[in-house]
């Protein structure tokens, strides 16, 4: 598959793009008018640079508002097209992008369309370019793709094809199948981009909110099925308008959106091998003229294998897990690291090379098939390598780095659900009262802004989590937002946050920034949470202090039990209630930047306490004020 992207995409000037996205690996990419016009760059120059980087010129775009326009209109629009193709000529381009129009037609007719669209041909033919159609949604008379392919056989010039835009035809909720019924040289190019499904006017949804593929809602493995089975060979390439991506780091949304290609790549050879047409069962092993490449196969994580935090200082975090219940392991045999474990949940805490540095939450362990197999994986998708340095006898972990810099360590799973790595850990002292059977439930991370789409698409990506719909949580500083990444059993559990961008400080590296001072938190599951907290109690153990209206509130909602009602208050327990089942959790106090949670899930309860999100950050707000 030729991947490309337009520079409308990314951040900087033309340069800085382009050499981004050589960097990134694309093979082409389409130059967004704009970012032209504002270039010290002359053409010839852009075409020199393009060929030193090994990019191809793809698509010159965009031309708008060309036909169903009156006699007058006709000739200047022909005359500015004339312009643009000399241009094209000077850049070495031979596609140009128009899009149906919007702004100045005043004729629903499409002979008369077909007929202007015809001398645009003829025009783009003397100068050697091709001319690719796009219906825009929102296009006052062609918003529709299978409306722009009539008029492409109307006109029936070789210079004049059709472009398909996943955007136009998704948001419009278009049936995809019949782009299989397009004849493959007349699309002229395929533009893909992902949306999160969002109910507004079709221009502002895609002027602001695209997404690269993998990071929104839309079924574009299908999209690119059909497209494939037309017989289309071209680029398929990223336009994504979105105001996060145009001012964060260009190299780093460059990879970014190859990331989301080459997935879309997987994932749609995934589709074709999964829904052969109707009565053709060979289709499904049919080689198509688009080579698709795909990727290691790996299944969803089995479960988490340990969490890591770091620390300079690690005294209250040692104090915080021996009042929860957890037994010291001791400490590694040559590395500056303590095991602590209750059950099967393991915690690091990790004080090399971390001079200075408040407790955090450092890394993460998932319990995977092969590891080899997941980090081959994790890296053709272009995650950075995490190298660990390791003794002979030592396990040696797999890690990347994930885009707000945790590292992640795909480890061996294995049945029982032990991990053999913890053999490396001497003998600690006594233990205290240990025993409950405890498990990791879920780990929140807090994302710094400019990299949320990216991390949804890179825990999908490379470690088979499924996105789950997202949600908003009220707090004092702002809406949280809140997206759930899991396995279809719940066995591994990440919540992604969205922090307010009111709680970041100003001097930190912007990868740090929402990390250091929004709080994230490792939460355990225990069999009987009311026991778990008594003890932590008698051990002095300082939870979070729920105010005393919530649970006023909690007994007008729920009509709970007197006696209940008392315990949950009595040790400052949260609770929530569904169809499926019920909830109880409490939140330590947070040393650094983390906290940690006790669950207990009761039936089949499958979410996070949401209603209770807000009293939390209410509290910890009030704390974390001077
Ligand atoms: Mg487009
Ligand atoms: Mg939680």
């Amino acid at each position: 598959m030729r991947t490309g992207i337009a520079t409308v995409c990314l951040s900087g000037t033309l340069k800085e793009k382009m050499q981004a996205c050589a960097i990134a690996g694309f093979d082409g990419i389409e130059i967004f008018e704009q970012d032209l016009v504002t270039s010290p760059l002359n053409p010839e120059d852009v075409r020199t640079m393009a060929a030193d980087l090994g990019l191809g010129l793809d698509l010159y775009q965009p031309f708008r508002d060309f036909d169903g326009v009156t006699p007058d209109l006709l000739k200047a629009n022909l005359r500015r097209a004339e312009a643009k193709f000399k241009l094209m000529s000077r850049l070495g381009m031979d596609t140009i992008l128009v899009c149906s129009n919007v702004a100045t037609a005043t004729i629903n007719d499409d002979g008369l369309r077909a007929e202007q669209l015809s001398e645009l041909a003829e025009l783009a033919g003397d100068h050697g370019v091709k001319v690719a159609y796009e219906a825009l949604a929102w296009g006052k008379y062609v918003n529709d793709y299978e409306h722009a392919y009539r008029l492409v056989e109307m006109v029936d010039h070789p210079n004049f094809g059709t472009c398909l835009d996943s955007f136009h035809i998704l948001s419009r909720d278009w049936d995809t199948a019949p782009i299989e019924k397009i004849n493959a040289d007349k699309i002229f190019f395929v533009q893909v981009a992902d949306a999160p499904k969002l109910s507004m006017d079709v221009l502002s949804w895609s002027r602001h909110y695209r997404v690269f593929p993998g990071e929104g809602q839309f079924e574009l493995a299908k999209f690119m099925g059909h497209v494939v089975r037309a017989g289309y060979t071209g680029p398929v390439s990223l336009e994504v308008f979105n105001d996060v991506f145009r001012q964060s780091d260009v190299e780093r949304t460059a990879v970014d959106a190859m990331r989301s290609l080459i997935w879309l790549e997987e994932q749609s050879a995934k589709w074709l091998a999964g829904n052969a047409s109707e009565g053709d069962a060979a289709a499904s092993r049919r080689r198509y003229p688009m080579e698709l490449a795909t990727l290691p196969k790996v299944s969803e994580p089995a479960g988490f294998n340990f969490a890591e935090v770091k620390a300079d200082d690690t005294a209250q975090l040692e104090k915080l897990l021996g009042q929860l219940g957890f037994a010291f392991e001791g400490r590694h045999r040559t590395k500056d690291v303590q095991l602590w474990t209750m059950g099967q949940a393991r915690v690091i805490i990790n004080e090399q090379a971390a001079q200075h540095a408040e407790p955090a939450i450092a890394a993460l362990g998932f319990d995977v098939d092969s590891p080899v197999i997941a980090s081959a994986r994790a890296q053709q998708l272009k995650a950075p390598v995490v190298a660990r340095k390791v003794q002979a006898d030592e396990e040696v972990f797999q890690g990347i780095s994930a885009p707000d810099s945790t590292e992640i360590f795909l480890c061996q799973g294995s049945p029982d659900g032990t991990a053999a790595w913890t053999h490396e850990f001497g003998e600690g002292p006594e233990h205290p009262a240990a025993g409950a059977s405890a498990v990791i439930d879920h780990v929140n991370l807090a994302q710094p802004w400019q990299h949320f789409d990216e991390a949804v698409l890179f825990y999908t990506s490379a470690l088979a989590l499924e996105p789950q719909p997202f949600a908003e949580v009220p707090s004092p500083s702002g809406l949280v937002r809140s997206q759930v990444m899991q396995t279809s059993d719940g066995a591994v559990r990440l919540v992604l946050n969205l922090a307010p961008v009111q709680q970041a400080p100003v001097q930190q590296s912007p990868a740090r920034q929402a990390r250091k001072t929004y709080q994230e938190h490792i939460a355990f599951a225990v069999d009987d949470l009311v026991s778990t907290a008594r003890s932590a109690r008698d051990r002095g153990l300082e939870f979070l202090q729920i105010p005393a209206n919530y649970y006023e509130d909690l007994d007008a909602r729920f009509d709970l039990e007197p006696g209940f009602l008392a315990t949950l208050q009595e040790l400052n327990l949260l609770y929530d209630r569904d169809a499926t089942g019920e909830f109880l959790h409490f939140y330590t106090a947070t040393v650094g930047s983390v906290f940690f949670e006790m669950v207990e899930r009761r039936g089949n309860y499958d979410g996070y306490g949401a209603p209770n999100a807000p009293v939390r950050h209410a509290v910890q707000y009030d704390l974390a004020r001077p």
